[in-house]
């Protein structure tokens, strides 16, 4: 269904440039909820397609825009910016940031210049490309046939991940389904948790940081941090460490996203009126290998309207004016 769409748009029937945001709306097969969804994978961490498909899939959706924020890596940015101005898409170069708390945090509008936060991203990465080595080799014991040279054509500039495994396990076809709880993966890897439990292995090795320590980073690069999913594993927000990174200069808290129920949205709601916060939204969308887990979930279906987008982009030209 997606790679219709994809397919579609790549043959120029949805190139969205010079469309009315109403026009965008009405071309659309099914118009979006939101016309912006900012919280969207790419294949440079655990999503299912390159920054491109993406593009092209939220043109073909209606959107206006969406935000990029792979896990730990702003390796798309660029080529997403890129395929937003040929398609007509506005794309803001984003990332989320894992913690040691176990948290993440989203930035918007970060910049490709020197900065604390790229210096990080590329120790993450190397970190990451270690640790992963001995997962291929581990895994070679169960008959992994998967070479360091295939995985590194997969992960390209991104932080490799399970994901990128999976993905090419399924182009060589040594799995029938791309997705990361078939039966057959589920069997090979021999562990339900296995993408769950390759993070928290990683995260053991210490190669987070904390959330306030992310926020600097995103500021670092002239982006404005926000909160993602706050209330995803609890029923209340933790005002302690919400006024710490408050302090610390968070700008914004993810509400309008699948992992929240209306009385978490209502509650952040809230909140972003009594800490002066702008509210967020987006699908985080990883497209394939996820579809169990997002059941078919579309970029759109959480996300904002273009008026929060331009107060988010506010607040960035402003910090980046220093
Ligand atoms: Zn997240
Ligand atoms: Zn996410």
């Amino acid at each position: 269904m997606e790679s219709t769409i994809i397919d579609t748009a790549v043959n120029g029937q949805y190139n969205n440039k010079n469309l009315s945001n109403f026009q965008r709306k009405s071309l659309a097969v099914n118009a979006p909820k939101y016309l912006c969804d900012l919280h969207v994978h790419t294949t440079a961490s655990d999503g299912g397609y390159t920054p491109e498909e993406i593009v092209r899939l939220a043109v073909s959706l209606g959107l206006e825009a969406i935000a990029i924020t792979d896990h730990d890596s702003a390796a798309s940015n660029i080529a997403g910016v890129k395929a937003g101005e040929k398609f007509g898409l506005r794309v803001i170069p984003g990332v989320e940031l894992t913690t040691v708390e176990g948290c993440h945090i989203l930035g918007y509008f970060i910049q490709p210049v020197e900065s604390g936060l790229y210096e990080y991203l590329s120790s993450l990465k190397r970190q990451s490309w270690t640790f992963m080595c001995k997962i291929l080799e581990r895994l070679r014991s169960r008959g992994l046939r998967v070479t360091e040279q295939e995985l590194a054509r997969r992960t390209g500039e991104g932080i490799p991940n399970m994901s990128h495994i999976l993905d090419v396990m399924y182009a060589r076809g040594d799995l029938a389904e791309p997705d990361f709880d078939s039966p057959a993966a589920v069997s090979f890897f021999g562990d339900p948790d296995y993408i769950v439990n390759f993070f928290i292995e990683f995260a053991r090795t210490r190669p987070f940081i904390d959330a306030a320590g992310a926020i600097r980073l995103i500021l670092s690069a002239g982006g404005v941090p926000v909160w993602a999913h706050p209330l995803q594993w609890c029923s209340d927000i933790d005002r302690e460490e919400l006024e710490k990174l408050n302090e610390e200069g968070l700008v914004g808290l993810e509400v309008i996203t699948p992992k929240h129920g209306s009385r978490a949205r209502r509650l952040l709601h809230e909140t972003c009126l009594e800490f002066d916060l702008i509210p967020t939204g987006g699908t985080d969308y990883h497209g394939r290998f996820f579809e169990s887990i997002e059941k078919s979930r579309k970029p759109g279906s959480c996300g904002i309207e273009p008026q929060l987008l331009e107060r988010l982009e506010g607040r960035a030209l402003k910090l980046q004016a220093g």
